[in-house]
Parts: structure tokens; C-alpha cells; sequence
């Protein structure tokens, strides 16, 4: 759809809440392959906070050398593997955040919907489209894939949109997300259920926050004029 305006979602926490089965498919990778265990949950803990940096670092971390393409791109394959497999077998039930489903629905036809997530896009792509979520976001998916912080997957899908800044809205529930947001001068919703993240998304200068998508709705109107 062409439109002048574009709302862009991070993934885990305003649109999926990551689940612990979910997370177990990405670390499985590494103890099928490497025999690997007890790896950092923390996603903070790592360099770069997206799933393609995360890969090499950890592989990085056992072989004491970088990984070759070939060893990266098999932990990329045995978890998405997995994760496809789970989905489909019902092992792994992806779930929506609440209200997420009638969110984009209201927004449909009134903006261009896309995705900046630092989970490889086939990884979101499969999640989503598990809730019925994908649909409307895919012609604007962009996610770990070619590596680089949130602030540079954000760059890459306004790159795609070709919108001016103050027509574009970023939404996330991490304090990368508010540094992409505000680095590539669009809006910014911090959205999360948690009280206590609300409050660090303010303090990292977050301006509007949100903790239901009945406001998300609001404050994305209220953006783009919409
Ligand atoms: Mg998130």
C-alpha cells in the first residue's frame, strides 16, 4: 500500500511476548552444534542486542577465533529449523501482547506497517504469522539479518519507506529501541507493561509512553495526524 505515513513495530514486547520455549529454540542451536549450555539469557549481556551479532559472539567465544560463514550460517539454520518445527508441531506458541491484533487492524489501510527487530526476520516472520500478525507487516520487514544495532535496522527499513522522518513512528519496549528511535529522528512510542521499564523508557527520553495499544492507537494518530 502506498501511504505518507508509516508505523514501524520492534516485535518482542509490543507486538509477541517472547516466550521462555522461544528463547530455548535460539540457544538450542548452540548445544545441537557446539554442545554449548549454560548461555547468557540476558540479551543486554551481549555486545549487539541482535540475533546475527549475537551468533558470532558466542561462537567467537568457544573456538577462540571468528566463526567461519559456514559455522554462523548452521546455527542460523538449526534455529530456524527448530523454531519453524516447534510452531508447527504446537511445541512453541508464540503469544500476542494484548490488543496487538485490533491495533493493527484499526491502523490498516491508514499507514504503511512494518517491523525492526533484532530476531532474524524468518524467525519474527514465523512468530507472527503464528498469531496472525504477519500480513499487514511483511512488505516492510527488517530484522537481525546483515547484523548492526536497532538504530541500524531501523535505518534500513525508513531506507525501504522512503517517507520523510516526521511521517514515520517507531514503537518499542527497550532502551535500544528509544536510541534508534530518537538517533533517526522519527517518533517514538515506548510501549511495555511493566511500570519500572516505563520509567526507564522515560528517563532515556522517551516522550510518549504506553502501556495498553488502545493508547499506542492514540499516540499514533496523534503522531502522524492520521
Ligand atoms: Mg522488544
Amino acid at each position: 500500500m502506498h501511504s505518507d505515513s508509516a508505523v514501524i513495530f520492534d516485535v518482542d514486547g509490543v507486538l509477541l511476548d517472547l516466550t521462555a520455549a522461544e528463547e530455548d529454540a535460539f540457544f538450542w542451536a548452540f548445544e545441537k552444534l557446539h554442545r554449548l549450555t549454560g548461555l547468557s539469557r540476558d540479551w543486554d549481556s551481549y555486545r549487539t542486542r541482535n540475533d546475527e551479532d549475537i551468533i558470532t559472539e558466542i561462537l567467537e567465544g568457544h573456538f577462540g577465533r571468528a566463526p567461519s560463514p559456514a559455522e554462523h550460517k548452521a546455527v542460523i539454520e538449526t534455529y530456524l529449523a527448530h523454531l519453524t518445527q516447534g510452531i508447527e508441531a504446537r511445541r512453541l506458541v508464540p503469544e500476542p501482547i494484548e490488543g496487538a491484533a485490533t491495533l493493527l487492524a484499526s491502523l490498516g489501510g491508514r499507514t504503511t506497517l512494518g517491523v525492526a527487530t533484532a530476531n532474524l526476520i524468518e524467525a519474527a516472520a514465523a512468530r507472527l504469522a503464528a498469531c496472525g500478525l504477519w500480513e499487514p507487516l511483511k512488505d516492510t520487514g527488517f530484522g537481525a539479518n546483515g547484523g548492526g544495532a536497532k538504530r541500524e535496522i531501523l535505518a534500513r527499513a525508513m531506507a525501504r519507506l522512503g517517507l520523510p522522518r516526521d511521517r514515520i513512528v517507531f514503537i518499542g519496549d527497550n532502551l535500544n529501541d528509544v536510541a534508534a528511535g530518537l538517533g533517526n529522528g522519527v517518533h517514538f512510542i515506548g510501549f511495555s507493561l511493566d511500570e519500572e521499564k516505563c520509567r526507564r523508557l522515560a528517563a532515556a527520553g522517551a516522550q510518549r509512553i504506553c502501556n495498553h495499544h488502545q493508547d499506542t492507537l492514540k499516540h499514533i494518530e496523534d503522531a502522524l495526524k492520521i
